[in-house]
């Protein structure tokens, strides 16, 4: 069964930051890059966007797949598949002989295709950088409390620890944190005993260095959904009024340069940034804020979306409650719309992981309690008789 670790809130973070790289600093005295000053991403665009060295904002946030120029890696059950672009077949990231590359194999920890859930978070994201593969993970089998930043080679064959990021005090996998790599920076946020914090640091040092982007206050406050956005990032924030949590406040920040700023204030579902302007679903439908006219205008109306996503040529938007089998609106970059695209039928559940120019991708729970990956071609978006195309299953 494919594990799905869900966010947990209200987890204590006191003894975080006590024991890291800077450790015996408090809170005040670490670099605090908190400011009210304007970020300009006005001409932040997927046009620009870089694959050696960029988040992939055009895969769902939780992603266990990014992409390169010749294809995709993807996370299975615990397994790294390299998927080749021209023949979309999926292949165990593994050129050890005579291993068979699955869990029901004697020697499966020794394959190196296989990521042991009790060092590597594969569910914090899988990232793509100068060539090489990233994910975090603790030090080692034993000791689940120091976090670490692995640097894994595009042909399986090396893995090294190549950043100390923190020592958390406590067990890393009962701490709701979220990580992206963007640019060589990471970035870091914390949610617990009612505090969210975001901090940034360069990979390429042994000992990461962390600065403060953001703090927030609140009961339940969280920082979420990061995104690499220009030379900074985006994210959601948010915190409920009092402890009666009932009321939600919250929205999107840019933070570049040192320079950040609240771009939304509503209960956002989803967002992408693209074009100088953000991209986000409320409760009555898609809006528009455009950075540079700090003007918001409505794209689409329709009522319970919850996702929205664009990959440099489409918009997508995803209604929640439509039956089985769920669809998904296209529009064109000029918010035109194309075409309707249906999700796999015969489905529990689909996971939209979403995709670059060429491929949409999703992660399927079949009836029968099976997984699959499957994809869909986008050229063939338009054609209606296209179809999702199985990559693997697992149990
Ligand atoms: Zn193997």
């Amino acid at each position: 069964m494919m594990k799905r670790v869900l966010a947990t809130a209200l987890v204590l973070f006191a003894a975080v930051f006590t024991a890291c790289g800077d450790g015996n600093k408090s809170s005040s005295e670490l670099n605090d890059n908190t400011s009210t000053n304007h970020p300009d991403v006005s001409g932040f665009s997927l046009d620009s966007f870089n694959i050696e060295t960029d988040y992939q904002p055009f895969f769902d946030d939780n992603n266990s797949i990014v992409a390169c120029e010749e294809g995709y890696y993807k996370f299975a059950d615990q397994f790294l598949y390299f998927i080749d672009k021209n023949t979309m077949q999926p292949i165990p990231l593994c050129a050890k002989p005579d291993c068979k590359h699955y869990s029901g194999y004697e020697n499966y920890e020794e394959c190196n295709a296989y990521f042991s859930p009790t060092v590597y978070m594969s569910d914090k994201g899988l990232f793509y950088y100068n060539s090489s593969l990233y994910l975090i993970g603790a030090i080692d089998e034993s000791n689940s409390q120091s976090l670490y930043l692995y640097k894994i080679s595009k042909d399986g064959s090396r893995r090294e620890r190549v950043c100390h990021i923190l020592d958390a005090g406590s067990d890393l996998n009962s701490m709701n944190f979220r990580f992206i790599l963007h640019k060589g920076n990471g970035y870091l946020s914390y949610s617990g005993d009612n505090k969210a914090e975001l901090f940034t640091f360069n990979i390429e040092d042994k000992e990461a260095k962390l600065s403060r982007i953001d703090e927030i206050q609140g009961y339940g406050a969280e920082i979420y959904r990061l995104k690499g956005c220009e030379n900074g990032i985006s994210y959601q924030y948010g915190s409920f009024t009092d402890d009666s949590l009932e009321t939600y406040e919250g929205g999107i920040k840019i933070s570049v340069e040192n320079k950040t700023e609240t771009v939304v204030k509503d209960a956002v579902k989803s967002y992408v940034i693209t074009n100088g302007s953000v991209y986000y679903e409320v409760s009555d439908g898609l809006k528009v804020y455009s950075i540079s006219s700090k003007k918001t205008r409505t794209f689409e109306t329709v009522d319970n979306n919850y996702s929205v996503n664009y990959d440099g040529k489409y918009f997508y938007t995803y209604d929640v409650m439509d039956e089985n089998p769920q669809t998904l609106s296209v529009y064109d970059s000029n918010e035109k719309y194309i075409t309707s695209l249906e999700m796999p039928e015969n489905i529990r559940q689909n996971f939209l992981l979403f995709g670059d120019e060429d491929n949409f991708f999703v992660n399927c729970c079949k009836q029968d309690g099976i997984w699959c990956d499957m994809y869909f071609d986008k050229s063939k978006i338009s054609d209606e008789n296209a179809e999702w195309i199985i990559l693997y299953e697992y149990s």
